[in-house]
Order: C-alpha cells, then sequence, then structure tokens
C-alpha cells in the first residue's frame, strides 16, 4: 500500500511526498487508514518503497503479497491522472468497506487487476461500486489480458458501448501502455476477433482516453472466411464434446438435424450471442456485471442485419441501430 496515517490522523502519501523524506517515516508510528493497525514503511532498493501490516492477519482490506507489478502501475496512473484531474491513491470508501486503488473526481474508481481473483469476488466487488453510484473501471494486468478466448472470470470485466461494442481495458507494465481491445466478437470455434487501440503512459489527458468508448467511430473488423463448419461441427461431435452434444440434442428435440443448412452459416458473433441456439430458445443474454445497459436489441439487430448482408464486415452496435431504426422509419 502506498498511503498510510501519521500519529496526527494526517494522511501520507507516498507518491506525494519528497524523496528525502521518505527515510524518516521508518522511525515514525503509522497506522493502516482502513483498519488503524501498525504499519511500517518498507524501503528496499528494487520495490517502489511502501507500507506493510506489522502483522499479516490485522487487515481486510489489503492484501498484503502486492505485486512490484501492481505497485507501480498505481504509481504510474497516479501521476497521469494527477496532470488534470483530482485523484487519490488507495482511499478506503467506508460506506462501501473497499479500498479502490485510484478514486478519480471523488466518482470514478479505477482497479488495476493484476492478481487472479474469483468471478463472485470481482461481480460482488463491481456490484458494490455501482449500489453506490460510483462508476468503475478494471484494468487488467498481464494474466488477466484478453488473449485468444474467453473465461468465466474475463467474461465479468467486459463492458459495452453503442460506439465500439465489447470491450476491455489491458494495462501493460513492460510495455507502459494502456490497451483498448473493442468490437470484440467470437466466432463458433470460441476464438476471438477484435481490434486493438494503444495509448502509451502519460500521452494525452487519461480520463479522455477512458471515455473512448463513449466517442464516436467508423471501426469495422473484417474476420477472413472461416474453416468449413458442418466439418468443424461433425469434428467436435465426434469427439463427444459435452456443448456441442447439448446443443446437437436441442436440435433433434425440435425435429432437427444441426449439420443442416449450416454451410453458409455466418461463423461470427457478438460475444455471448448463441446463434446456434436462439430459434429454440430465445435471447438469451448471459451475465455480464460490468454492463449495465441492455444488450438484447443489439443481437437482434445484428442476426437481422447478417441474414441480408451475408459478407458484411462486423461494424459497432450504433450501425446495427440505425439500420434498424431507420427501416422502422419508412415502413
Ligand atoms: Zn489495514
Amino acid at each position: 500500500m502506498l498511503i498510510a496515517l501519521d500519529k496526527s490522523g494526517q494522511v501520507i502519501n507516498l507518491l506525494c511526498i519528497k524523496t528525502s523524506e521518505v527515510a524518516d517515516l521508518k522511525t515514525q508510528h503509522l497506522l493502516c487508514p482502513a483498519c488503524q493497525q501498525r504499519v511500517y514503511l518498507k524501503h528496499g532498493k528494487i520495490r517502489t518503497p511502501h507500507f506493510a501490516h506489522v502483522t499479516l492477519l490485522s487487515c481486510a482490506y489489503n492484501s498484503e503479497n502486492e505485486s512490484f507489478q501492481h505497485l507501480s502501475l498505481k504509481k504510474a496512473l497516479f501521476y497521469w491522472f494527477a496532470k488534470t484531474a483530482h485523484v487519490t491513491v488507495e482511499q478506503f470508501l467506508p460506506e462501501l468497506q473497499q479500498i479502490p486503488d485510484l478514486l478519480v473526481n471523488d466518482k470514478l474508481a479505477v482497479e488495476v487487476q493484476c492478481s487472479m481473483l474469483s468471478a463472485a469476488r470481482l461481480r460482488e466487488r463491481t456490484k458494490g461500486y455501482q449500489s453506490k453510484h460510483y462508476q468503475v473501471i478494471w484494468l487488467t494486468g498481464k494474466k488477466l489480458w484478453l488473449g485468444k478466448r474467453l473465461t468465466a472470470l474475463k467474461q465479468q470485466f467486459l463492458n459495452f458501448s453503442l460506439h465500439v461494442g465489447f470491450y476491455y481495458w489491458e494495462i501493460d507494465h513492460s510495455k507502459k501502455e494502456l490497451r483498448l481491445n473493442y468490437l470484440i466478437h467470437e466466432d463458433i470455434t470460441g476464438r476471438l476477433h477484435y481490434l486493438v487501440q494503444h495509448f502509451a503512459f502519460g500521452s494525452g489527458e487519461l480520463l479522455t482516453i477512458l471515455r473512448q468508448p463513449f466517442l464516436k467511430t467508423g471501426a469495422q473488423l473484417r474476420v477472413p472466411p472461416q474453416q468449413n463448419i458442418a466439418a468443424y461441427i461433425r469434428r467436435q461431435l465426434h469427439y463427444k464434446h459435452p456443448k456441442w452434444l447439448k446443443i446437437q440434442e436441442l436440435y433433434y428435440h425440435h425435429g432437427q438435424h444441426i449439420l443442416a443448412g449450416k454451410q453458409d452459416m455466418n461463423q461470427v458473433f457478438p460475444v455471448g450471442l448463441n446463434y446456434l441456439t436462439y430459434q429454440f430458445e430465445g435471447l438469451k443474454v448471459p451475465e455480464f456485471c460490468q454492463i449495465i445497459r441492455p444488450i438484447k436489441s443489439y443481437y437482434r439487430q445484428f442476426i437481422s442485419y447478417q441474414h441480408t448482408h451475408q459478407d458484411a464486415p462486423l461494424y459497432s452496435p450504433l450501425v446495427y441501430a440505425t439500420v434498424f431504426e431507420g427501416n422502422l422509419k419508412r415502413t
């Protein structure tokens, strides 16, 4: 952690004091702002100076095994925000019993997530912020970068806007950059396809960069033609992949064959849209705990557009909404 309270209850922020003053803290009586227990300064040669609890058991809010990566990313973001915004680091929010890594202009919580956590814990922390009307943005560290496939946990980091569709923030300690993955789609084999935008640390205004998903973009994504889908499904059934056996069963149940008419099928979809089963089960939206806006109409508009535009690239949800609403006005 980077902050502590001194004897008089003043907040000491290691990112805001002079280097020459840091050493003096070694002999001071210091407390954790969250649990009020004793902390002390750790000041090694390699790691950023930071505070640690005297006894490991004492604090429910801080994890002591905070990595070098996490500490230095917090530091970099703090200075970047501080150029243009009011920012605090590790401010304890009593109404939530949570400590966001950074709190910007008293309403935006920015969390740098470098270590694994359970999807349940992520959901709980996100809902906590939402319930008290804080906006929260999760920046994922290396272990949680989006990569080629979605996991149950990564699904809960996904966010959504009409301008860029599904998006996902990554933070890169070694390249010193933020990345916005957007227009995220998934093909029928579970592989992800998306565009990436890079922002070097310190370049531009960070709040503006974080608002990027809400700015107009003409972005589109072309995914090269996929493999023979019927052959792919046949192979999955041959190896008794549970997911595909379940879909096959659903088709049988409705007197249809899963492979019938699949040759020319569109194979890339917005994340979470189960194209193969919606005709039987209706459009189901899986849980995305970051996403508050309803996205069923996006799924619906995507499907109707793709029916008549097989070779079109993938667009932002706004494009489908505009086409769809345009059609409505004409009829
Ligand atoms: Zn504590």
